[in-house]
């Protein structure tokens, strides 16, 4: 089969391995518009209990990918300025470029023809094969070219936030709630490697408006966001590298995921809300679900059928669970007034993902305070369904 890919991010990347790995006489072609050591973005977390899904696969790059990769089992959520730890959620931080690199030296030893620096502007020039992946990221120039057909949605969130890092380890996937004279801020931080923590920051558009972000530099942003979150970076500096800025997140959804020989695949398919930490892992379900459908059924449309088919549910019902956190965290004023441990207990279980039951079965010392605070408080919270 003659592949052509546009995009070598995680979706692109991983698809060719495995089509690769299944009979190593595909032609298959990358475009990527970066080269390889540009990247956006500092650490990605897996939300993950096992990487069973990855060895399976391909155990070449998985066993790189782990050995790569900082562990831990601790929610932190910072409020109120307290600390309130769960354990027993395992998760795992790699830094985005070191993930990226293993997956284009595996690209190598295959023998994919991975481009890097090319930037595709008009995608009917790569129509000329049997099948063509847009892996090309939320912003897709090929989703966009084909959107009569694939009928996409592209719901930009109310919230901004923007990607930064930090020299501040934080063992855990750490939550901090702080508040100043402008509004509320979020900080998502996990370290991803021995030296260097990923460090999200997000805010409603009224408190970026009343802290001037719009008309900040990259440096005065850093500043005013050393401010606020003083007490959890403890003077170790925010850092940038290239391409830093505020975004809304896109929450992007298709109607049609094929057309003709077509496909879309990982953030050009669907978003997910980073909140949830579950981006790159679903990039990668869809490539190893995409190349399942080809080792199954030879012809292209049965196997893109097949493709939607069985991933679709899947997809809608993370972006359900993602959506969930991210309009919580959208509302969070709302949530502002309660004590850091019910408020802790709203955010492990924001998503509906993560019940009652089985928050006690990964931390009972939590839940049972958690339940003990309710005997005595009341006040209409409830336990998760
Ligand atoms: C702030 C933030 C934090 C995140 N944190 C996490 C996290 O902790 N854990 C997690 O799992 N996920 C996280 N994600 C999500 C994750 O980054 C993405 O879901 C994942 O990278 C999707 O992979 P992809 O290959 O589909 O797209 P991308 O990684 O976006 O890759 C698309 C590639 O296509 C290339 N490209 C685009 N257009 C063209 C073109 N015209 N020509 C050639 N090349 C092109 C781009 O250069 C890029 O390399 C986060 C995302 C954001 C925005």
């Amino acid at each position: 089969m003659k592949i052509n890919i546009i995009g070598g991010g995680p979706a692109g990347l991983y698809f060719a391995i495995l089509m690769k790995n299944q009979d190593s006489s595909h032609e298959i072609s990358i475009a990527e518009r970066d080269g390889p050591n540009d990247t956006f973005g500092w650490g990605i977390v897996f939300s993950d209990q096992t990487f069973s899904y990855l060895e399976d696969n391909d155990p070449t790059s998985c066993q790189q990918i782990t050995g790569n990769c900082e562990i831990w089992d601790n929610v932190d959520i910072v409020h109120k300025d307290q600390k309130v730890t769960i354990r027993g959620n395992r998760f795992s931080g790699i830094g985005r470029l070191k993930f990226l690199n293993i997956l284009h030296e595996r690209c190598r030893d295959l023998d994919v023809d991975l481009r890097f620096r090319t930037n595709v502007e008009d995608v009917s020039r790569y129509r000329d094969c049997d099948l063509l992946v847009g892996a090309d990221g939320a912003g897709s120039l090929l989703r966009h070219t084909y959107r009569d057909f694939f009928e996409p949605s592209v719901d930009l969130r109310k919230n901004k936030y923007i990607w930064l890092g930090t020299n501040q380890l934080f063992h855990g996937l750490t939550l901090t709630f702080r508040t100043n004279r402008d509004g509320y801020f979020i900080a998502h931080s996990y370290k991803f490697n021995k030296t260097t923590s990923t460090f999200i920051v997000e805010c409603n558009e009224a408190t970026w408006r009343k802290a001037g972000f719009d008309s900040k530099s990259e440096a005065e942003t850093c500043e005013y966001l050393q401010h606020v979150f003083d007490a959890d970076l403890r003077e170790r500096p925010l850092l940038t590298n290239n391409f830093v800025r505020w975004i809304n997140f896109p929450l992007i959804r298709n109607q049609h995921w094929w057309h003709e020989n077509i496909v879309l695949l990982g953030d050009a398919l669907h978003t997910a809300h980073f909140s949830i930490g579950s981006g790159t892992k679903m990039a990668l379900e869809d490539s190893i679900a995409l190349a399942k459908c080809f080792a199954d059924e030879s012809d292209v449309t049965a196997a893109l059928g097949a493709f939607e088919r069985a991933r679709r549910p899947l997809v809608e019902s993370l972006q359900d669970a993602a959506s969930a956190s991210l309009l919580l965290l959208e509302n969070i004023h709302d949530d502002w007034h309660l004590e850091p441990l019910p408020f802790a207990y709203k955010m492990m279980t924001r998503s509906g993902r993560i019940t009652h039951e089985k928050l006690k079965r990964r931390d009972p010392d939590f839940v049972a305070a958690y339940e003990d605070w309710l005997r005595i408080a009341g006040c209409g919270l409830r336990i998760a369904d």
